[in-house]
C-alpha cells in the first residue's frame, strides 16, 4: 500500500522554522540545566536549534541547528538499532516493552521485576542494551561511533571526553542500576565495561543536522533514503517507533503522545528527535530541562511544529 503523504509542507518549512525559533527564544528560558552531570552544567543555556531532514533529501534548520551538542539519552535509540541487528529476537527476553511511568534513572522497578529493565530507553535498559554490545564487539566504543558516523555522514563526530569523565566520576545511581542487573544475572559482561560504553555512547555530540540525517531510516521503515543502506528491517524500524512513542520521553511520554503524536526520545544535554513516519526527522535542541529530564524548549518547538504541520500518527 501507498504511504499516506504529507501535503508538500516543505516549500515554506524554512520559513516555518524561523518562526518558530524565534517564538521559542523570545519566551522566558523555563527549566533547568541537568547538573547532576557537573559538566552539563557549564553549557550556555541561551542555545537553540532546531532541523527536520526529510526522506527526498532536503534539510531545513534554524538558530544553533549547526552547533554539536551532548546527545546523552538519544545514543539509546542508536544503541537500541545495532543491537537489534546483533541479538535477534533474543534481545527481548532482557528487556521490556513496556512504559515505566517512572523517571529515567529509576531504580524501584527494577528489583521487583527480576533485573529485567521495564523498556530498552530507560537507564536500566539502556545499560542493558549496552552490555548486549560489549559482549558482541570486541570494541564496542569504535563500532558505535563509526555507526553513528556512518549513519550521519559525519565523519568528524566525536565524544566530548570532559562529558565522559563527568558521566563517569558522578555514575553512582548507574552503576547501582548496573550491579543490580548483574546480581540478577542479566548482564553477560563486566559492570566496568559496561557501564564505560554507556557512559562513552551517551557523550558523543552531535548537531541536530546531523541527528535529524542519522534517523531518517526510522521514518522510512528501516532503510536510509540517502544511500539505500538497510539499517533495519520494516518490522524493527516499526518496533523501535512504538517504543518511543510509549516511553522515548520517560513519564511525559503520555503527555506527548497527547499534545504532538509522534515517537521521540528525548536527552539531558537538551535535545528531541521526533520521527515522523513516512517524511522525515525533526530535531530540536535547547539545554534547560522540564522536571522529567526533557527539554522544554525542545519539546514546545516540536509541540508548535507537529502542531502547526498535522503530524501526529494518530
Ligand atoms: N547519561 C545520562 C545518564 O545516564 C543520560 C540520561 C538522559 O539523557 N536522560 O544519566
Amino acid at each position: 500500500a501507498a504511504m499516506p503523504t504529507i501535503p508538500a509542507i516543505s516549500e515554506h518549512l524554512g520559513e516555518t522554522l524561523a518562526t518558530i525559533h524565534r517564538d521559542a527564544v523570545a519566551r522566558p528560558v523555563q527549566g533547568r540545566l541537568a547538573d547532576y552531570i557537573p559538566a552539563l552544567a557549564v553549557v550556555v543555556p541561551s542555545q537553540c536549534g532546531i532541523a527536520v531532514a526529510t526522506l527526498d533529501g532536503e534539510v531545513a534548520a534554524a538558530g544553533d541547528a549547526e552547533t554539536a551538542f551532548s546527545i546523552q539519552s538519544i545514543s539509546k535509540v542508536f544503541s537500541l538499532v545495532l543491537s537489534m541487528q546483533r541479538m535477534g529476537a533474543s534481545l527481548w527476553s532482557r528487556v521490556g516493552m513496556e512504559p515505566s511511568g517512572q523517571p529515567f534513572n529509576s531504580i524501584v522497578q527494577l528489583e521487583w521485576e527480576h533485573g529485567i529493565p521495564r523498556n530498552p530507553f530507560i537507564n536500566a535498559g539502556a545499560i542493558l542494551v549496552a552490555d548486549t554490545l560489549v559482549a558482541h564487539f570486541s570494541a564496542s566504543r569504535p563500532a558505535f561511533l563509526g555507526f553513528l558516523r556512518k549513519l550521519s555522514g559525519n565523519e568528524r563526530l566525536m565524544v566530548n571526553e570532559e562529558v565522559l569523565a563527568s558521566e563517569s566520576l558522578h555514575g553512582s545511581r548507574n552503576a547501582a542500576l548496573a550491579h543490580l542487573m548483574k546480581s540478577f544475572g542479566n548482564l553477560e559482561a563486566e559492570v566496568g565495561q559496561v557501564l564505560d560504553h554507556y557512559f562513552f555512547q551517551c557523550s558523543v555530540e552531535m548537531n541536530c543536522t546531523d541527528l535529524a540525517r542519522s534517523l531518517l531510516f526510522l521514518a522510512n521503515r528501516g532503510t536510509q533514503p540517502s544511500s539505500g543502506e538497510v539499517v533495519c528491517s520494516q518490522r524493527d524500524a516499526h518496533r523501535v517507533n512504538a517504543i518511543l512513542s510509549t516511553s522515548g520521553m520517560y513519564d511525559q511520554s503520555g503527555q506527548f503522545a497527547f499534545s504532538v503524536g509522534l515517537p521521540a526520545k528525548s536527552g539531558v544535554g537538551g535535545g528531541i528527535v521526533a520521527i515522523v513516519p513516512g517524511y522525515g526527522v525533526i530535531a530540536a535542541w535547547s539545554p534547560p530541562l522540564n522536571a522529567h529530564g526533557n527539554s522544554s524548549t525542545a519539546l514546545w518547538m516540536i509541540t508548535r511544529l507537529a502542531g502547526k504541520l498535522g503530524l501526529s500518527i494518530y
